[in-house]
Parts: structure tokens; sequence; C-alpha cells
């Protein structure tokens, strides 16, 4: 009776489980990685009361339908087209800090503090998403629903505008 040697091989199911690590982050895992956000560094933010959702990218936030394996829109500006997942309407890809909002309010690549969710920029916009609400991008739907709906105070900084006809318009958000 001498010892059997069981480090050859790795188990089926140690095969399988890597497997299926390696699928789910390459799928997955690049919606997990934080977009590193900070504000313009001498910019004073304004503080503006927002309603604020969550949202991720399955179909059921992003209204999109499986077609056999190829996804498409359901609803909104593009029915009918391919769906490109993990991509924002301003080409940007969706991560933790990507936030769809008013696009005639606040356009692409303002940034915003909210409390409990850290920076984010704008880079995303949505059908429901109009006025003063904003949509927080989060990598799964139970992160996205478990933040529910929140009435907070955020604090913007709208980007620099290309020609400015009359400097220092305080912008029209807040009052
Ligand atoms: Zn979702």
């Amino acid at each position: 009776m001498g010892r059997r040697r069981r480090r050859r091989k790795p188990g089926k199911w140690t095969v399988i489980l890597l497997v299926g690590v390696a699928v789910w982050f390459v799928l997955e895992g690049r919606f997990y990685f934080p977009k590193y956000i900070r504000p313009p560094g001498d910019a004073e933010p304004v503080v503006v009361e927002l309603d604020t959702t969550s949202y991720c990218h399955c179909r059921k936030c992003c209204s999109y339908k499986w077609l056999a394996f190829i996804p498409y829109q359901k609803t909104g500006t593009f029915s009918g087209r391919i769906k490109k997942i993990g991509v924002t309407s301003s080409g940007a890809t969706v991560r933790p800090g990507s936030i769809a909002a008013d696009i005639s309010i606040y356009p692409y690549g303002t940034i915003m503090h909210v409390p409990g969710y850290g920076y984010g920029r704008v880079e995303d916009t949505g059908g429901a998403i109009k006025g003063r609400h904003i949509d927080l991008y989060r990598p799964n739907h139970w992160f996205a629903r478990s933040w529910g709906v929140k009435k907070l105070k955020v604090k913007v900084w709208l980007p620099p505008k290309e020609d400015p006809p009359q400097q220092e318009a305080p912008a029209n958000v807040g009052s």
C-alpha cells in the first residue's frame, strides 16, 4: 500500500470552477472597475438636489432583448438595432462612475459627486432620464435595485463651454 499521488492533475470541478471564473471575468468583470474621476482642481461646484436612481447593463435596465445570442434594442431611438452591451450613448464604456442624465441640462462630461456613490461623469442618457433626475451606473442588477430612489444633494461641475458668449453665467442649474 504505497501513498497515492493525487496531485498530478487538478480535479474536474476545479477546472470547471476556474473556467467559470475566467468566463465571468471576460464577460462581466470589466464592469466592476470604477472609473477614476475627479473634478477640475480650481472650479467650485454647484450643489443641486437631484433625484437619483441606479441602473446596470442588463436587459431590464437598458431595454434590450435577446434574439438567439444577438441582443437588440427593444425601445427608444435605436429600436430594432443591435445593442452594444456596456456602451453608453456617448460611446464611452459603462463602468462605475458612469452617470446617465438629461444632457440638455447636464451635457456629456459633467462631473458630479453623489453622496454614497462618489464621483461620476455624465456619459449616458435614458428615455426616462429627464430634468432633475440622474441614473447612476452600478455593475449588477441587484446593486442597482438596492439603490432605490433617493433625493440627494449632488455637487455638479459643468464642463467648460467651448464658446462663452457671456461668461460667469451661473448655469441653468440650481436655484
Ligand atoms: Zn439591471
